[in-house]
């Protein structure tokens, strides 16, 4: 029992009684931003209930094109610590922490990766038509290494922002660490069950690079790395062709995108479609892939039904 005088020294202390779990309210919790629904969910992984996280992308959101709404300039103006991609995945976010005033330090998630190079696949190299060429690939959370380091940065982040929570935000990180490592042996040893033959497939925009350069499984895609440009038809029909000579058994949709292109070219190559592949947003929490481990186990899962067996 807290004796009167130890109680006083502890409001004098400025910890009251919030240090207890369970007794924070949501007021008294650290305001982190994410930019979205993926990075969202590893910083609730690691800040656990000592974090408020606010997404500014929401589940099946698209982060490459998206317009802020003044909740969300309100959200980062609150906010003790934003965290963001980088690699020029948010390209609407500076504006954004400009104008709403916010005074966070900004962490960048991917700070220490290294990039693989974009390599505009659904574009002619030669043309030349307005938009930069050889700039880094974003989707660096398509492989698991990766999404380590994307834990370290929030963890060293959190602590750096809410240093009483240090040794929360530690041990809350080195469980998660252990459980991504569980997760990739499982991608690994889906992989490993697709014959080799069969390790490819076509998905809208070119999300999956780096799930293709760690786990190798090709993916081929009309749009490039952004959602940004819409596919050209010589695209689609190069796809197309591609699909038929190299026999790719299937097509995937994606939560961010349009169907309609891939329901396209399922028909004219006769490829089938795969179902649905959750390349750059969670699902919401009632989804298939309402965490980034479920995201990573529903796309593997997906992916090794429809490469795995052959056409029935
Ligand atoms: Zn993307």
């Amino acid at each position: 029992m807290m004796n009167r005088r130890a109680f006083a020294a502890c409001l004098a202390a400025g910890l009251a009684l919030t240090a207890l779990p369970g007794v924070a309210s949501a007021q008294e919790k650290v305001p982190v931003v994410a930019s979205f629904s993926i990075l969202a969910d590893l910083v609730k992984q690691v800040g656990g209930d000592r974090v408020a996280v606010t997404s500014l992308v929401g589940p099946n959101g698209d982060a490459h094109v998206y317009s802020p709404t003044p909740a969300d300039a309100k959200a980062m103006a609150a906010a003790k610590l934003v965290v963001i991609n980088g690699l020029h995945l948010e390209g609407w976010l500076p504006r954004l922490i400009k104008s709403s005033g916010a005074k966070a330090t900004v962490a960048t998630a991917t700070k220490g990766i290294k990039p693989i190079e974009a390599e505009e696949e659904g574009h002619d190299a030669k043309a030349g038509h307005g938009h930069d060429h050889g700039h880094d690939d974003p989707h660096a959370w398509q492989s698991i290494t990766n999404a380590r380091i994307y834990v370290a940065n929030i963890r060293d982040a959190l602590d750096a922002a809410d240093p009483a929570g240090k040794a929360v935000y530690d041990a809350n990180a080195a469980a998660y660490l252990a459980k991504l490592d569980t997760l990739e042996s499982e991608v690994k040893a889906a992989v490993a069950r697709i014959p080799a033959e069969r390790r490819k497939a076509i998905t809208t925009h070119d999300a999956f690079g780096y799930f293709v350069k760690a786990y190798g499984v090709e993916f081929i895609a009309p749009q490039g790395v952004s959602t940004e440009s819409e596919a050209s038809a010589k695209d689609v029909a190069r796809i197309i062709r591609q699909i038929k000579a190299q026999k790719v058994p299937a097509v995937f949709l994606e939560n961010v995108t349009n169907p309609r292109l891939i329901e396209q070219i399922a028909k004219e190559s006769g490829a089938k479609i795969g179902g649905t592949l959750y390349s750059d947003a969670l699902s919401d929490a009632s989804g298939p892939a309402g965490t980034y481990i479920d995201m990573m186990k529903h796309n593997i899962s997906e992916i090794e039904k429809a490469l795995g067996a052959g056409p029935a």
